[in-house]
């Protein structure tokens, strides 16, 4: 099954690409852990990207489209896929179509802007193995440092409220016009983000039944 995740920057994307990585047992590819890997290994095209990511501003599409190519061309992508992040423009989704990647569902997690800066300015991250954190609602049991694996855990540089604002607003301004796009197609599944996750996984694991 080839899925694609849609929703704000901090409406739950990477929490439910993970519930349906684990009933499906297909990969979850989210294409701004694959951005901040780049970034991390100090590659030219992370050094690119960085200078958007931190102001919040898209990367590219030339970029993001190459960094995904060469990720769905390994073995594990080829039984399905979930994409958590991409595509985030309309020319994004056209390139996917041209690529003949046909898509089967996408799932559209619906979280209202004020949600979403609370939900973003307490969120951290592991630096070793990117688990995600919420100070108030889902904190690390010891604060700062990760349950699975030990290490820091950090606010994420575009998580800070003025760079979530500007999120929002490129969401609006260039993401939000895939909901369309992709109800066209008869496609689009909407699942309304709840403020427990486990009920909200089960309305995404509803949705692909759907
Ligand atoms: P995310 O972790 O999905 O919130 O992505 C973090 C940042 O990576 C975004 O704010 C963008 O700067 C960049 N990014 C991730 N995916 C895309 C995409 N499909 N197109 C453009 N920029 C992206």
């Amino acid at each position: 099954m080839k899925l694609i995740l849609l929703g704000a920057p901090g409406a739950g994307k990477g929490t439910q690409a993970e519930v349906i990585c684990n009933a499906l047992n297909i990969p979850a590819i989210s294409t701004g852990n694959l951005l901040r890997e780049a970034v991390k290994n100090g590659t030219a095209l992370g050094m690119e990207a960085k200078t958007y990511m931190d102001g919040g501003k898209l990367v590219p599409d030339e970029i993001v489209i190459n960094i995904l190519k060469e990720r769905l061309a390994q073995d594990d992508c080829q039984a399905g896929f979930i994409l958590d992040g991409f595509p985030r423009t309309v020319p994004q989704a056209e390139t996917l179509s041209q690529m003949g990647v046909e898509i089967d569902k996408v799932l559209d997690i619906e979280v209202p802007d004020e949600k979403i800066m609370q939900r973003l300015s307490g969120r951290r991250v592991c630096e070793g193995c990117g688990a995600s954190y919420h100070l108030d609602y889902k904190p690390s049991k010891v604060e700062g440092v990760c349950d699975k694996c030990g290490a820091k855990t950090v606010q994420r540089k575009d998580d800070h409220p003025d760079t979530i604002k500007e999120r929002l607003q490129v969401y609006h301004a260039q993401t939000e016009p895939l909901k369309d796009y992709y109800q066209q197609t008869g496609k689009l599944v909407v699942v309304e983000g709840q403020e427990e996750v486990a009920e909200t996984s089960a309305l995404t694991l509803k949705a692909l039944e759907a």
